[in-house]
């Protein structure tokens, strides 16, 4: 099944097209990589899909009907969540608060004063911060916690909408590399799971290419390629992309 169609997708920025014609799909429960130098067009696309810019032209279908345009929070309600590139917790509250604030905004229901707000939900935020290995740290504030384990509760905040299809903008920025491992294979293990698609951007190529189903290469707005962790690899236009020519991602290791 097909989740997301984006065909044709652009966008500018006065004399920078930084998303030129672009065109992919993501199918149900797969594990998208979009990856590309910076400046590419990747924030610029989830921006797009997600409803916080509007397209200047193309069409983003979600199980068959038109997204582009709408309102981030109309596409949220129909099954698309998204983490940010910056933590976006509350610091102030705890971690098991900020789970059951989006459980609230999900629901949209109305606070009831004869219920205690700390009580409100609190199940279903404990059981989503199991799921992503946090419940021990339920009662803490979120400033108190380290980086990797914010964006642990990201992914929660996240998945309280039960998406069906997230996006992550460079979820393992500043995260130490045995880390961004942890995070990315706990993220494949949950969407497996729950049978939810992935998209994906990130700067270590040694995470790309062991865990995503399938990855889309942007460089300059435009799509050079798209396929498996070989194809995309061995890729000339791609090596190109990031290295100019006469280097490999075998030779140098990654790129971040
Ligand atoms: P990536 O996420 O791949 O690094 P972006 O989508 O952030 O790339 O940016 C693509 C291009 O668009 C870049 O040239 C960037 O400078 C430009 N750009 C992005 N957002 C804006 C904006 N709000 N205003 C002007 N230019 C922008
Ligand atoms: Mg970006």
């Amino acid at each position: 099944m097909t989740s997301l169609v984006v065909t044709s997708l652009s966008k500018n920025f006065g004399a920078v097209r930084a998303v030129d014609n672009v065109s992919f799909s993501i199918a149900g429960g797969e594990f998208l990589a979009l990856i590309g130098p910076n400046g590419a067009g990747k924030s610029t696309c989830f921006n797009m899909i997600n409803g916080q810019l509007a397209p200047d032209g193309g069409t983003v279908l979600f199980d068959g009907r038109g997204i582009a345009g709408l309102p981030p929070r109309e596409i949220c309600r129909r099954g698309i969540a998204r983490t940010f590139q910056v933590a976006a917790t509350f610091g102030s509250m705890t971690v098991a608060e900020n789970v059951q604030m989006a459980l609230i905004a999900h629901t949209r229901e109305i606070y009831r004063w004869w219920r205690r707000a700390a009580s409100y939900h609190r199940p279903r935020a404990l059981d989503l911060l199991r799921q992503v290995g946090m419940q021990d740290a339920a009662d803490r504030p979120c400033s108190e916690l380290a980086y990797g384990d914010v964006k642990r509760v990201e992914l929660a905040i996240a998945l309280a909408s039960d998406p069906q299809l997230l996006l992550m903008d460079e979820p393992t920025a500043g995260m130490a590399p045995g880390e961004r491992n942890d995070l990315i294979r706990l993220v494949k293990a949950l969407v497996i799971e729950r049978g939810v698609s992935v998209l994906f951007t990130e700067h270590s190529m040694d995470v790309v290419f062991a865990f995503a189903d399938r990855i889309v290469v942007m460089a300059r707005g435009r799509i050079i390629a798209d396929g498996d962790a070989k194809s995309v690899r061995g890729d000339p236009l791609v090596q190109q992309a990031y290295f100019g020519s006469g280097r490999t991602f075998e030779r140098a290791g990654g790129v971040s």
